[in-house]
């Protein structure tokens, strides 16, 4: 593995832990469990408390480990095996059979795009690869031909999912990349496994997206910190109550390049083509579904401070934006429907 992705998974492993934020008062319920590994070129991780009576840990480890190994495994673009680099591979316009959880991710996929005029779009994959954020890094930045051209395999539009879970190209070389949501899928399906096996609390975390369910070990909603933007010691720019929701945060300060001296960020603008602008260093979205939020997330760091925060607006969530000044200082933007869990910032 990389270094530059080993040192991304030691933060990710602390950062679990930062978030979870010991609250005040009672003292915590006796057996509270931790685990985790890696997946999705990243971590996971999950804190348990109130298991019903009987229930065996190993049988949890292996319920989550294989809930989360499987999205995986059909939506990696880093795996040459996986459904989705399959389909990627399937350079036709018939139609190509998908299981019904790759189905669903893309039409979340679409629907978010649909909603955010184009700027959340899983068919980027060709941008994301020329920018050197794709499955083989470290190439040159694209010119101004090259990004022209990508853009005319690029649109939400060109691809269809059917209702039998079939998935059309209406463009052979349409590059799909689900990275931007399959994480926060992830984090939905370990947190159903859990369900089913009578989980009532808990905290489920795949690199950064998280879900939540029930009350701490303290008796109090789970409390996760957003994260201040910065290289240096992990600070909470704000902290946030939940029980029953998700968090997902996209940021440009964790992935990016620096090109003449300008940084270059994972999200790509495909309006553009081209990196987004660094105004906005991350945007958290809190919903139901850790999917929603996670593609939501995505959306909004396209956009940009003012048209996303009127976009979250409009759409309700609860979602809160940390903008890099010209100064260079941090300042942090919400929505109404966020007050109701936020405390600092
Ligand atoms: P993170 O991985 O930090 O949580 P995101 O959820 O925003 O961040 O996912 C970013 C990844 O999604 C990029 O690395 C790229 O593979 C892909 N991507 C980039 N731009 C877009 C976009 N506009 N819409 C959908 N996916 C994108
Ligand atoms: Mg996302």
């Amino acid at each position: 593995m990389p270094a530059h992705r080993m040192k991304n998974l030691k933060r990710m492993v602390s950062r679990l832990r930062e978030k979870w934020l010991p609250g005040c008062g009672k003292s915590p319920s006796a057996e509270v469990l931790e685990f985790g590994g890696l997946t999705m070129g990243t971590t996971y991780g999950i804190v348990l408390h109130g298991l019903p009576a009987g229930t065996r840990i190993e049988v949890l480890k292996d319920a989550v480990h294989g809930a989360v190994h499987d999205i995986d495994r059909r939506m990696s673009t880093h795996r040459k095996d996986s459904e989705l680099s399959r389909f990627n591979a399937h350079r036709s316009r018939e139609p190509f059979t998908v299981s019904a959880g790759t189905a669903e991710v893309f039409r979340i996929s679409g629907r978010v795009s649909e909603a955010s005029g184009g700027a959340f779009d899983i068919t980027v994959g060709p941008l994301v690869n020329a920018w050197g954020f794709g499955p083989e890094r470290f190439s040159p930045v694209p010119d101004d031909a090259t990004i022209a051209a990508l853009r005319e395999k690029v649109g939400w539009h060109l691809v269809e999912v059917r209702d039998d879970n079939t998935l059309v190209k209406k463009h052979p070389d349409l590059l799909c990349d689900l990275s931007a949501v399959a994480k926060g899928y992830g984090v939905d399906k370990a947190a159903e496994a859990l369900d089913q096996l009578g989980a009532d609390h808990y905290l489920v975390e795949v690199g950064g997206e998280l879900r939540t369910k029930g009350v701490n070990p303290h008796g109090r909603p789970w409390q996760l910190a957003i994260e201040r933007p910065g290289d240096g010691e992990q600070q909470a720019q704000v902290v946030v109550g939940l029980s029953g929701l998700s968090l997902a945060t996209s940021g440009d300060y964790r992935i990016f390049r620096v090109s003449d001296g300008k940084r270059l960020s994972h999200e790509i603008d495909p309006r553009s083509g081209c990196p987004v602008k660094d105004s906005v260093a991350s945007a958290s979205v809190i919903h139901p579904s850790c999917a929603w939020a996670d593609a939501y997330a995505t959306a909004l760091m396209v956009l940009g401070p003012e048209e996303g925060i009127a976009f979250a607006e409009k759409n309700r969530l609860a979602a809160y934006l940390i903008e890099r000044k010209a100064t260079g200082e941090f300042a942090g933007r919400q929505t109404k429907a966020f007050g109701q869990y936020s405390s600092g910032g």
